[in-house]
């Protein structure tokens, strides 16, 4: 065969590197050793002329990783805090993130049927570019099933909070020993209040105030009767230990 035969002179490039594939003998591209098929225009790209959909053809690309890990870490920040499922935190997530991750849920998905139709190509390429960071195809799956498992069970406030306890345990002594309770960082919680019955530290409902949810306080609650009928505990989270909403 002779050299570029078959390819129009209009600067046909590789698609993987832009290389130029113009008046070569070989099949495959000398950068980077992409196969192309010099009798279908689909396998390479022609100077001015939008990229070819095979050049979809790879896993996702880092930014796609980065922000679906992104977005997948806020989410169980959000979930890490203390409140209800109803709340502000929820209603953003739902707004923002789940079209966010739909979009790329799609992108992926379409990267991965092209990958598909490309690989009778792709078996020829010199290198094995498809074989090149495939691990970026498990970020999304992971991810996926780390937020499906937040949504299930509430593990990132368990984590969190247990975590934390040591510190909220030592708050507690120091409110029922009389020293008063201090707002700040307690564990990994920033405390922005803390209230108790002054007339009896020792036996009172404490209430670690972290945020709160549109209109109402939210935060950690130590009730030392526990008192299981109180209407403002959201979730327990140990034998004295609650999520409350005031
Ligand atoms: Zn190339």
């Amino acid at each position: 065969m002779e050299a570029n035969s078959g390819i129009p002179v209009q600067k046909p490039t590789c698609i993987g590197c832009g290389y130029s594939l113009l008046e070569l003998t070989s099949d495959n591209c000398p950068e980077c050793g992409r196969y192309f098929d010099r009798d279908d225009e689909s396998t390479f790209r022609m100077a001015w002329q939008p990229a070819p959909r095979r050049r979809s053809a790879a896993p996702p690309s880092m930014w796609e990783c980065v922000g679906l890990g992104v977005l997948t870490i806020l989410g169980l920040l959000g979930a890490s805090n203390a409140q209800p499922w109803n709340g502000p935190a929820t209603c953003i997530g739902l707004v923002f993130g789940v079209p966010v991750w739909v979009g790329l849920a799609i992108q992926a998905l379409w990267r991965a049927g092209v990958c598909w139709k490309d690989r009778a190509r792709s078996d020829l390429d010199q290198s094995p570019l498809h074989k090149r960071h495939a691990g970026r195809w498990f970020v999304a799956p992971i991810c996926f099933l780390v937020v499906v498992s937040a949504i299930i069970t509430p593990w990132p406030l368990m984590l969190r909070f247990g975590l934390s306890r040591p510190a909220f345990e030592a708050a507690v002594r120091d409110v029922q020993s009389g020293k008063g309770g201090v707002n700040g960082r307690i564990g990994l919680y920033f405390v922005r209040r803390v209230t108790w019955n002054t007339t009896n530290p020792a036996g009172s409902t404490i209430l670690f105030e972290t945020g709160s949810d549109f209109f109402d306080p939210v935060g950690f609650m130590f009730d030392p009767v526990r008192d299981r009928t109180r209407t403002d505990i959201i979730q327990q989270l140990g034998p004295q230990w609650y999520t409350y909403i005031d």
